[in-house]
């Protein structure tokens, strides 16, 4: 997969994207990470990327031209998903994870002070993606977590690819708790049924917690979740308990 991300503040790339799984994707040639300093698409002298919003107000905004212009140069394919970071978009999810992980280019455009021009939202962009219900200053940092939602998800990037079956947010439930040696530490004790080696009690015991957290922490997530004769059989146990 290649990403093109468009900021004022190229340098602030890779970062955390040039580390241990999304730094090895690299390395081993499943991400192509393209950085572009919006400043290099700018005419002026100033090389200005914002200005004063008509109508007055606070702040700057970010102005079209240089945006236009970077995604252009890019010459994507017809039908490449342009994707403006703002926390007025789509609230990122898994699933939104998962579908964008199949496409082979992404082009993500970093918005700074006030934000982008609309005709910016109305005319170039394919998708509004936030990372969720609050304000940052500026689009690299979620543009960072919306690379790494994406490329784990690409194949051969994990190394054991299973951990994604039955991760949280996989078929609406959260994992079920998770415990490593010493199996007693401090008094704590790990559950015993996790020791006894029997798979098949493990795995009921598994599907089970990882139900009563989501009952517990968020049921919402069960109301779009088909439920199996097991999953039913389960619930009513812990709501008995
Ligand atoms: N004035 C804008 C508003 O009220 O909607 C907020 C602009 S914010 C200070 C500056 C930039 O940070 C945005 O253009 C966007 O690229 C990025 N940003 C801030 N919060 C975000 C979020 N939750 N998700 C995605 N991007 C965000």
């Amino acid at each position: 997969m290649r990403i093109d991300i468009i900021s004022i503040f190229p340098e602030m790339f890779p970062g955390p994207l040039g580390h241990s799984i999304m730094g090895r994707a690299q390395e081993r040639g499943l991400l192509k990470l393209v950085i572009h300093n919006l400043r290099d698409y700018t005419t002026d002298k100033h090389r200005s990327v914002d200005d004063a919003p008509y109508g007055g107000g606070a702040g700057m905004v970010m102005k079209p031209e240089p945006i236009f212009r970077a995604v252009r140069s890019l010459r994507c394919k017809e039908g490449t998903r342009i994707i403006l970071l703002t926390p007025q978009g789509q609230v990122l999810t898994q699933e939104k994870a998962w579908k964008l992980s199949r496409e082979e280019q992404l082009v993500l455009i970093c918005g700074h002070y006030e934000g982008v021009d609309e005709r910016v939202r109305q005319h170039l962009v394919t998708d509004e993606i936030s990372t969720g219900d609050y304000v940052l200053t500026g689009g690299e940092i979620p543009a960072m977590l919306l690379v790494d939602s994406i490329v784990r998800l690409l194949p051969g990037v994990l190394g054991q690819r299973d951990s994604l079956q039955e991760e949280t947010f996989t078929d609406n439930l959260l994992e079920y708790p998770q415990y490593t040696r010493p199996s007693r530490w401090e008094g704590m004790e790990v559950p015993a049924i996790l020791l006894s080696g029997h798979h098949e009690e493990i795995r009921r015991w598994r599907r089970r917690e990882s139900l009563r957290r989501t009952l517990r922490r968020r049921p919402e997530l069960l109301k779009n979740k088909i439920l199996t004769k097991e999953d039913q059989i389960l619930l009513r146990e812990i709501m008995e308990n």
